[in-house]
């Protein structure tokens, strides 16, 4: 038997639309912060990765069920190329009138996927921004997650958090998986070619708002050497131990995830002017076993904003 985590479609992996209106297009979908990092984690702790969504847009006329399929298809693969595999997704195209058995809040759609894919369903959660959500995996015998800031006490899940990253944590924390640690720190290089020249992104790497442009989440940095720094919204933190104007910053870099008594990581960035922009280089050292997968977090956090931000910039 497997374990799962079923995960709400719209407001949980991709921005909701506005109330009435759908996601229809892959123009229209806009990954949540954090997504592929909580997804690849899910993956490397042996959760089946299913999505599980309404789209009652069908049922409407705005979309054929053929449309959702390629769409379904599209956020996988894109998923997929930050290290993030979504196992399946299942989704009910019916309207809320006559009722279906598969629509949530009726669990008919975990149900299925637990046949399908031999989950036990007393191991498994579902991850939803909606009442409707913690009462469908509620209803299948599964633990519930509610995300969103605006908490729905009514629907009384398990746990409630703010997004799908900080989800994974909790579950975590519940499961007694987050201590696992390995004896090794671990290390790892990763690296990407930015639109832009090396000194644009040395600058927009060491101040607060070309940081917090570039990787849209709030930053406090300082240029110095010796400063202080916090990113992501304070969820990574460190200071500038060597600087380089243009060609290097080494800086020491910690998460909240990391435990008091875990040393600092490093990181060590090397810029080299190349056809089409900058290569970037990221020397990631000193991060202690069984932590989450950072390499993904380099990618999708910073990597993949930084190449939007500077494409947008050039424009
Ligand atoms: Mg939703
Ligand atoms: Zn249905």
């Amino acid at each position: 038997m497997n374990k799962a985590a079923f995960l709400d479609r719209d407001g949980v992996i991709n921005v909701k639309a506005p109330e009435g209106q759908y996601v229809t297009r892959w123009e229209e979908v806009r990954f949540l912060p954090g997504v592929a990092t909580a997804i690849s984690r899910l993956n490397e702790s042996g959760f089946r990765v299913i999505v599980i969504s309404n789209q009652r847009c069908v049922a409407k006329g705005l979309v054929t069920e053929e449309q959702v399929v390629a769409l379904h298809q599209k956020i996988s693969k894109e998923l997929a190329n930050l290290g993030a595999v979504i196992d399946a997704v299942y989704f009910c195209p019916h309207d809320t009138e006559p009722a279906c058995n598969c629509r949530k809040p009726a669990p008919g759609m975990i149900l299925q996927a637990a046949k399908d894919h031999q989950i036990d369903l007393g191991a498994s959660w579902m991850i939803g921004d909606s009442a409707a959500d913690v009462a469908a995996g509620k209803n299948a015998g599964c633990k519930t997650v509610l995300i969103g800031r605006r908490a729905v006490s009514s629907a009384s899940p398990d746990l409630l958090a703010e997004s799908l990253l900080e989800a994974t944590g909790k579950i975590f924390d519940f499961e007694g998986l987050s201590g696992r640690r390995g004896a090794m720190p671990i290390q790892f290089t990763v690296s990407a070619t930015i639109p832009a020249s090396p000194d644009q992104i040395y600058d927009a790497w060491l101040s607060s708002k070309g940081h917090a442009a570039m990787t849209e989440s709030a930053a406090k940095v300082s240029a110095r050497v010796g400063g202080a720094f916090t990113a992501w919204d304070g969820y990574i933190s460190g200071k500038n131990l060597k600087l380089k104007p243009g060609k290097q910053i080494v800086q020491s870099w910690r998460t909240t995830e990391f435990a008091a008594s875990d040393p600092d990581s490093q990181i060590d960035v090397l810029l080299e002017k190349v056809r089409g922009g900058t290569k970037i280089t990221l020397h990631h050292t000193n991060i202690p076993g069984g932590q989450s997968d950072y390499k993904t977090g380099w990618r999708e956090c910073y990597f993949e904003p930084m190449k939007k931000y500077f494409k947008a910039k050039a424009a």
